[in-house]
């Protein structure tokens, strides 16, 4: 019998992962299909519910769910459960268990754009959305000792500061109000720089001018695209990579979990690639841009510029922590 796998979000047109996620069945002879499910927040549960049956191989879950899912499911993976979100669901009988695909991802991504340096150890991430858990766990469980979170709002990075609080015991890991000054003089002690909001998604505008961006840094945008951000950085000296390796990998990891074997990784980004010349998004909302343009590969690795660590102690916040909504 054909198996199905589902992507619940809303709204959920056809989408990259549909057509990366077919595509790796079709090449492995995994007798399934990858169907959209547009499930309100109201209909989540009972959708939810029709997984358990044998029929399916599982799911993704995509914005606005991911949060939502969780105490709807029986069981979290510690990914999913580090980060409070989940985007992959997986059946063991009836029961269902929550992953988050988007961890393993972003180290892809991470390990893509630092490639054959030495891993910094300080890192910049704007953002403390869905996708600014993912990267700041993966940031903590690299080893980096210095993160530092801005957000438009403040109270959320630091709702997301505190929910990490245990995990980033070891180490330095701060919300700083979004000041341009303030993340100038951040910028110039740090190696990595991760775009997680969604500025750049629908229009071209950068989160930051560019002028205030240092030549030698290892620059990621989530957002599948070439976004001003990295338009600029590039031009000022860095080394950028879009969100298309994390998108990839992320998808890879799911097909891994529901089938049991290694994802085909060409077939799958073959897949992308030709759905996003097609006109197709990203579940996560990513426009595919009607003037593809390929995702933007690493120049020569920059020199190790790594600034030393600074010792100082994160400061506990109290603020309450900001519902995520990705
Ligand atoms: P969320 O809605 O959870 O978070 C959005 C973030 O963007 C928040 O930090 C929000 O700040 C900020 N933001 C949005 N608009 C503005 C603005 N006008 N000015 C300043 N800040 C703004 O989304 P996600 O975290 O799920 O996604 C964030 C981005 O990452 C999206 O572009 C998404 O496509 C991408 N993504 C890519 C993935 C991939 O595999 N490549 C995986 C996951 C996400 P505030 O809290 O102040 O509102």
């Amino acid at each position: 019998m054909t198996k199905r796998v589902v992507l619940i979000g809303h709204p959920v047109a056809h989408s990259l992962s549909g057509a990366m996620q077919q595509a790796a069945f079709d090449a492995l002879g995994v007798d399934a299909t990858y169907e959209q499910w547009d499930r309100t927040t109201l209909q989540l549960a009972d959708a939810v519910g029709e997984i358990r049956d044998d029929a399916f191989l599982g799911a993704n879950i995509t914005i606005p769910h991911k949060e939502r899912v969780v105490p709807l499911i029986d069981r979290s993976t510690e990914d999913a459960l580090a980060t409070g979100a989940v985007n992959t669901l997986t059946r063991e009988g009836r029961r269902l268990v929550g992953h988050n695909t988007d961890v393993p991802g972003f180290a892809a991504a991470l390990d893509r754009l630092v490639g054959r340096q030495k891993m910094p150890r300080q890192a910049v991430v704007l953002g403390a959305g869905g996708g600014a858990r993912a990267v700041v766990f993966g940031l903590i469980r690299e080893g980096f000792q210095r993160v530092v979170v801005f957000n438009r709002h403040l109270h959320r990075a630091e709702g997301l500061v505190r929910f990490f609080g245990r995990s980033a015991a070891h180490m330095e890991l701060k919300a700083m109000p979004w000041h341009e000054s303030i993340i100038e003089s951040e910028l110039a002690k740090t190696r990595v720089l991760v775009n997680a909001t969604s500025i750049g998604l629908t229009s071209d505008e950068s989160p930051l001018p560019a002028g205030i961006l240092p030549g030698d840094l290892l620059v990621l945008d989530l957002i599948y695209n070439r976004t001003r951000f990295l338009r600029d950085a590039e031009a000022a000296g860095s080394i950028v990579l879009d969100g298309e390796t994390m998108l990839l990998h992320q998808g890879a990891a799911a097909f891994s979990l529901w089938t049991g074997q290694p994802a085909p990784l060409e077939v799958m980004a073959a897949a992308l690639a030709e759905a996003r010349a097609q006109g197709l998004r990203s579940a996560e909302g990513e426009p595919a841009g009607e003037t593809p343009v390929p995702a933007i590969e690493r120049s020569e690795p920059a020199p190790d510029a790594e600034a030393a660590p600074d010792a100082e102690a994160a400061p506990a916040s109290e603020e309450a922590a900001a519902t995520t909504a990705g």
